[in-house]
């Protein structure tokens, strides 16, 4: 289930905002600690109004509540008066869930939970620790349980992809008593029939998305801008983007490595493919400082493909059973796939079928490529099939500005179409060394020269939100030369302005972006990306 968290300080712009969601959601939570204190005596109709199930809960400040609650003062809640507010709006009987800390056993809050049960919901026990995931999460929730009495809940933050791990186990463990709990297989064991486990912040995105496929009963989601807790999602794109409420334990899962990741646009272009596909797939982001983690667990993910981003394109190498020469020249890895088929076949990583889980078919060992240098040549070759540009690529004269991981696959290209390269950086030594590496000429930025084909922009300057940045603020363009930025955000760099003043072809990153995810979609799948 997902379940909006809502933070208005009113009931009424709640209910807009659940009016907003509402195809995508399937309970609410009302966050009352973000509530002005008049709007807390209105909460007793609330879930008629809202007509889906309801949570009730007043975080406190130290588990992420709302330092200017109404009901808190100098970081501290008055717990007395929030039984007092709860119990006044459960009298109605339409609140189904109300969310006590498991630390909550004040004489008034014994009583509240006695009430809750009494009007027939139930009390939700939960833990937060922002500060990592501890150890034994498992275990302390099903003693919050108290014999499936409760519904425990853990929100936890893991710091880095062990504290991910962490939290995956812990839904192993949980999910395989609820199994056998509904199946009353469990005669002498724990009893457990429902949990809420996520992980929150950007590593712990994976754990939210996933939540219902791992056994929570549900994920939190926020919309709008105050975010319920840090790592939400909106409902939206839960439910269009991931698909949340069809992924299962079996889907097969595949995602991006980097550090920040949040921003990618590959999940989105991904998950679209696997849709239109009807693939039982989902691609997630996954922030991470370190890489080998995901990878060395990838059988208890269902890992199957991964697309590296920086700072992870070295680094990942050695991970990697097999590699792509593409690999070895460009000395940086983009891809990697989890293999069945021998080293160097062309295809697909688990030979997905419709509906299919690829579980079985992967035999856990990496394969890495490189779909950079195809990505940034294939919108080239397009435009030029489509004659909407005339400058042939074999041959001529090419100037690559930059000599980073990027820069790598760019020249790569060039010299493969067998151009005169000429590459200009700002760090001097990096572009000589890249030149050496490649056969061709290295030079600082104020040895650019003039007459080139080609004019290919590698490096980070002019990219959102340095909007004015341009390496090259004086190149003298002709008219003639293919300007290329491979920046894909703004739309339209300065350098690509000043080309087009001049004349010339243009051409930004998203052309390459999307042909290099196509291309992985295909080492992925073994299909075509529609
Ligand atoms: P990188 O390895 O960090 O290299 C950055 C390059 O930019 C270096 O050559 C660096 O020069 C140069 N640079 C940075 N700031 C500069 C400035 N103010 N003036 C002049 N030069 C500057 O990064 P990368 O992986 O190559 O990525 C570079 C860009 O390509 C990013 O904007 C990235 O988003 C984009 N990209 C796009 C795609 C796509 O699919 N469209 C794919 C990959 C990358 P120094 O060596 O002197 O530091």
């Amino acid at each position: 289930m997902i379940c909006l968290s809502c933070t208005g300080s009113t009931n009424n712009t709640n209910l807009d905002t659940i009016i907003r969601n509402r195809d995508f959601i399937d309970i609410i939570e009302i966050r009352a600690d973000f509530l002005e204190s008049e709007e807390l005596a209105g909460l007793g109709d609330f879930p008629v109004k809202a007509g889906l199930p309801c949570i009730l809960t007043y975080r406190k400040p130290e588990d992420g509540g709302n330092n200017r609650g109404a009901l808190t003062s100098g970081g501290k809640i008055d717990v007395d008066g929030r039984c007092q507010i709860f119990a006044d709006a459960i009298a109605g009987g339409g609140w189904k869930y109300v969310d006590l800390e498991d630390d909550a056993l004040s004489r008034s809050e014994i009583e509240l939970v006695r009430a809750v049960e009494y009007e027939g919901g139930r009390v939700i026990k939960s833990f937060h620790d922002f500060n990592g995931v501890p150890d034994g999460i498992a275990e302390r929730m099903l003693a919050n349980s108290y014999g499936d009495r409760f519904i425990p809940k853990a929100a936890v933050m893991p710091i880095d992809s062990e504290g991910l791990i962490k939290i995956l186990e812990a839904h192993l463990r949980l999910a395989e008593i609820k199994k056998s709990s509904n199946g009353f297989s469990c005669i002498n064991g724990p009893f457990l029939t429902d949990y809420i486990l996520v992980g929150m912040g950007a590593i712990g995105v994976p754990s939210r998305i996933m939540a219902g496929a791992w056994g929570s009963m549900l994920t939190y989601a926020s919309d709008g801008d105050i975010k319920a807790a840090p790592g939400h999602l909106s409902p939206a794109e839960l439910a269009l983007n991931y698909n949340y409420k069809d992924l299962r334990p079996e889907t097969s899962v595949f995602g991006i490595i980097g550090n920040p990741v949040m921003h990618s646009k590959s999940p989105a272009i991904h998950n679209a493919a696997f849709k239109a596909e009807d693939l039982d797939a989902v691609y997630l982001p996954f922030e991470t400082t370190k890489p080998e983690v995901l990878i060395e667990n990838a059988a208890e993910l269902n890992l199957y493909g991964l697309s590296v981003t920086v700072p992870h394109k070295q680094a990942v190498i050695k991970s990697a059973y097999w590699l792509d020469d593409s690999v070895s020249a460009i000395g940086a890895c983009n891809t990697l796939v989890r293999r069945t088929a021998p080293a160097g076949s062309e295809q697909g990583s688990a030979a997905l079928t419709s509906r299919e889980p690829a579980s079985s078919k992967a035999d856990g060992l990496w394969h890495g490529y490189n779909t950079d240098w195809l990505g940034f040549l294939a919108p080239i070759d397009r435009l030029l099939d489509e004659g909407r540009i005339k400058t042939p690529l074999d041959g001529g004269r090419a100037l690559v500005i930059g000599a980073g991981g990027a820069a790598r696959a760019v020249v790569y290209s060039l010299v493969r179409r067998g151009m005169d390269v000429t590459i200009v950086n700002r760090t001097v030594e990096k572009a000589v060394k890249l030149a050496e590496q490649f056969g061709c000429r290295g030079a600082g930025l104020d040895q650019a020269g003039s007459g080139y084909s080609i004019v290919v922009q590698t490096t980070s300057a002019g990219m959102a939100p340095d909007f004015e940045g341009n390496p090259l603020p004086d190149f003298d363009f002709t008219g003639v030369e293919l300007a290329y930025d491979i920046i894909y955000v703004p739309e339209k760099t300065m350098f690509l302005k000043k080309a087009e003043q001049a004349g010339c072809a243009i051409m930004n990153g998203i052309g390459m972006l999307e042909a290099q995810a196509a291309e992985q979609f295909r080492l992925f799948t073994g299909r075509v990306m529609q």
